[in-house]
């Protein structure tokens, strides 16, 4: 497929010109003219990259590009490395990061909830990346236990195990700052992937239980989704490649 038509087709799809973001969305890093195999991952990591190039990847699709706002432009060191590694295969680089989280039905946020069972009800009004919706868990231990067994690991809890779960709103990644946003809508329980230590107070302070389940592991599952609608619709090769990525 050619490089131009997928940007077109991908860009289109996640209505990525109506975000403002802290990145660029789209290509990042120019490689070979024609697809057909792409790589997937949550992280442009140099590991990703070595594994994409070996499987022959024409394309890495991820959440997580590079050239962040306010990080520094030169490209030396790691970011050099990655860079380098890219250009020397061939691979284009493409990333979508916020319109990948917002996207009603692939999106990081609509994958979660569909993957840890809630029923979606629709997203706070103070801020749009929020879900909020119901669970079929009735105690919090046994939400915990929930997200071990789907994202195969353990979320830190604060609350305690034996309190009732009551309207619950989720958002993916680095989230956490949020939970003043799920506290103003009178939700009872909040999910993200990080924890601050502020965290820990403010969930007391505005009685809200928090499950902080892993930036790496909440974020997987938008990418794939993605990739799996693409590969149908334009009979792509897709892979993802999984990092143990305890954060
Ligand atoms: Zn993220």
């Amino acid at each position: 497929m050619n490089r131009t038509h997928l940007l077109f087709e991908l860009d289109a799809l996640l209505n990525a010109s109506s975000f403002k973001d802290y990145c660029p969305n789209g290509l990042q890093v120019e490689g070979v003219d024609s697809i057909n195999k792409i790589a997937i991952a949550v992280t442009a990591s140099l590991a990703v990259i070595e594994a994409a190039a070996n499987w022959g990847a024409d394309a890495l699709l991820v959440h997580h590009g590079y050239f962040w706002k306010g990080e520094a432009a030169p490209l030396t060191g790691m970011k050099f490395e990655r860079v380098a590694h890219l250009i020397r295969h061939n691979i284009n680089l493409i990333a979508y990061h916020l319109p990948l989280d917002a996207h009603p039905t692939l999106g990081n946020n609509a994958q979660l909830g569909q993957k840890l069972g809630f029923t979606a009800q629709g997203q706070l009004l103070s801020q749009d990346l929020v879900w909020h919706g119901l669970s079929d868990c009735r105690t919090l231990g046994e939400l915990a236990g929930r997200v071990e067994s789907v994202l195969g690991r353990t979320p830190t809890l604060i609350g305690a195990p034996d309190a009732l779960v009551g309207k619950i709103g989720w958002c993916t990644g680095a989230a956490q700052g949020f939970i003043t946003d799920a506290a103003a809508f009178g939700l009872n329980t909040y999910l993200s992937g990080e924890v601050s230590e502020r965290t820990f107070h403010e969930a007391n302070e505005l009685g809200v239980h928090y499950l902080a389940c892993g930036h790496h592991a909440t974020e997987r599952y938008g990418v794939q989704a993605l990739a799996a609608h693409i590969s149908a619709q334009f009979n792509l090769e897709c892979r993802f490649f999984d990092e143990n990525n305890p954060i």
